[in-house]
C-alpha cells in the first residue's frame, strides 16, 4: 500500500482527533482522553522540548558561520542582512498588532484549566533585569534550564569566535556543521511522529474545551493570515515599488510561481530554484540573487515571525496570561531571533515557537492546542518567507545599481 504523505497523515489525525474529542465531550468522557490519550501527546511535547536547545544552538552558530562569507560579498551582504532584520522586526510588530486587536476583541479564548494542571505564568521582569539575565554565567545551566535567550547569546559568541579564529577554528566549524546535519535528521524524525501528537492532543483539547475551541483555531488562523497579507502588501510590494520602481501587480505576478510552490511545499529551501527563476525574471541581478536567496531561505523568515507573535499572544490568552508592553518587546526580539534560527523546512517554525514560549515563561505544552493546524499556518508563512527573499533580491540589486529588465534577462537565458 502506498504510504500517505505526512501532511495527509496530519490531516487525518486532525479530523480523527476532533471527532474522538467531540464524542468524548458530549458523552462526558473527557477524563478518558486525559488519562489515556494525552500522555502520548506529552511524549511528543517532551521530544520537542528536548530538541529545541540543540536546534537553536547549532542552527544559530551555523547561520553565523554562513554569514562569514559576507566579507567576500561586502556591501551586498550587509545590505541584505539589514533588509532582512528590518523587515522581520516590522513583521513582528504587524503580528503583534493583529494579535492584540483579536485579543482585545476577546476573539481569543481563555481556557478552563483541568484540575491539577499546572500552567506556568509569564513572569514580568523589568527591562534591566531582563538585559542582565540574558548573559549567562554558566553555560551548562543555560542549557539545562532551556534559557533560550542565554542559549542565543552563547550561540552568537561561539559563532563569532569561530569566524574570528579563522583557519584554527576550522575543526569547530566542521563539528558544528556535522552536528547540525545530525540534529536536523533527529528533528525530521520527531516531526514524522507528529500525527500521533496531533491526534492525541486534539482529542484531549476538544474533549476538555468543547467544540468552541475549533472556532478559536479558525480565528487565530485568520489573524495570522491577515498579518501575512498585510506584510506582503505593505512591506514587500512597497519596497519593490519604492526602491526598484516596480508596480505591486508586476511584483506579485512575477513572484507568483514561487509563492505557490512555497505554499504547497511549506519549505523555503525546496522552493529555492523557483525563487531564483522568479527573482531573475523580475530583474534581480543573478549574482545578487545567488547570494540573497540561499541566505534568505536560511535566515529570513518574516512569515514565521508573524506566526510566532500571533501564536504566542493566542496561547498566552489561552493560559489566562496578559502580557505587558515590555514582554511584547521581548517577543519582538525573541521572535526575530527565532525566525533567523528557523530552518527553511516544513514545520521548523513550530519548533522555534517552543523557544519563544520558553523565553516568555509560557508553558510549552500549550503548543498542542494549535499544533493540529500548524500545516495551515506553515503554508502561509512559507509563502511569505519566500516572497520576502525575492523582494530583497530585487531591492539589493537596485541598490547595487545592478537591477535590470526582466525581459532582457529572460531572453539572454533563452
Ligand atoms: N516552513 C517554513 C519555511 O520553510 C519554516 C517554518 O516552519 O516556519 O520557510
Amino acid at each position: 500500500m502506498k504510504k500517505l504523505s505526512l501532511p495527509v497523515q496530519i490531516l487525518i489525525a486532525l479530523a480523527l482527533g476532533i471527532a474522538v474529542g467531540l464524542v468524548c465531550y458530549f458523552t462526558g468522557n473527557a477524563a478518558f482522553t486525559a488519562s489515556y490519550l494525552k500522555p502520548f501527546g506529552d511524549i511528543f511535547v517532551n521530544l520537542l522540548k528536548f530538541i529545541v536547545v540543540p536546534v537553536v544552538l547549532l542552527s544559530m552558530i551555523d547561520g553565523i558561520i554562513s554569514m562569514g562569507d559576507m566579507k567576500k560579498v561586502g556591501a551586498v551582504g550587509w545590505k541584505t542582512v539589514a533588509y532582512f532584520l528590518c523587515t522581520t522586526a516590522i513583521a513582528c510588530v504587524i503580528g503583534l498588532v493583529f494579535a492584540n486587536i483579536f485579543n482585545g476583541m476577546h476573539l481569543f479564548p481563555q481556557l478552563t484549566l483541568t484540575e491539577g494542571e499546572v500552567w506556568d505564568k509569564a513572569t514580568s521582569a523589568n527591562f534591566m533585569d531582563t538585559l542582565v539575565g540574558i548573559f549567562p554565567s554558566n553555560m551548562w545551566s543555560s542549557f539545562s534550564t532551556a534559557n533560550m535567550l542565554q542559549v542565543i547569546v552563547i550561540a552568537l559568541f561561539f559563532g563569532g569566535g569561530i569566524l574570528a579564529a579563522g583557519e584554527r577554528g576550522k575543526l569547530c566549524k566542521d563539528i558544528v556543521t556535522s552536528f547540525y546535519a545530525v540534529i536536523e535528521q533527529v528533528m525530521t524524525f520527531i516531526i514524522s511522529l507528529s500525527p500521533i501528537g496531533v491526534f492525541t492532543m486534539m482529542a484531549w483539547v476538544v474533549a476538555t474545551q468543547g467544540a468552541e475551541i475549533i472556532g478559536s483555531l479558525v480565528l487565530v488562523l485568520l489573524c495570522a493570515y491577515l498579518g501575512y497579507i498585510t506584510h506582503a502588501v505593505l512591506v514587500y510590494s512597497m519596497s519593490a515599488r519604492v526602491f526598484a520602481g516596480m508596480s505591486p501587480v508586476r511584483f506579485f505576478k512575477g513572484a507568483f510561481a514561487a509563492m505557490m510552490f512555497a505554499f504547497t511545499s511549506t519549505s523555503s529551501a525546496a522552493t529555492l530554484p523557483v525563487s531564483k527563476e522568479c527573482a531573475d525574471e523580475l530583474g534581480a541581478d543573478s549574482e545578487v540573487s545567488s547570494f540573497v536567496l540561499p541566505l534568505g531561505s536560511t535566515i529570513n523568515m518574516d512569515g514565521t515571525a508573524i506566526y510566532q507573535c500571533v501564536a504566542t499572544i493566542f496561547l498566552a490568552s489561552c493560559a489566562g496570561v496578559q502580557l505587558s508592553l515590555g514582554q511584547m518587546v521581548t517577543i519582538v526580539v525573541t521572535a526575530t531571533l527565532a525566525s533567523i534560527g528557523t530552518a527553511g523546512v516544513s514545520g521548523a517554525g513550530m519548533i522555534m515557537l517552543a523557544m519563544v514560549l520558553t523565553a516568555m515563561g509560557i508553558d510549552v505544552n500549550l503548543i498542542m492546542i494549535i499544533y493540529g493546524v500548524d500545516r495551515l499556518f506553515d503554508m502561509g508563512r512559507t509563502c511569505l518567507n519566500v516572497t520576502g527573499d525575492i523582494s530583497c533580491a530585487i531591492c539589493v540589486s537596485h541598490w547595487e545599481g545592478k537591477g535590470g529588465n526582466s525581459g532582457a534577462r529572460a531572453s539572454r537565458r533563452g
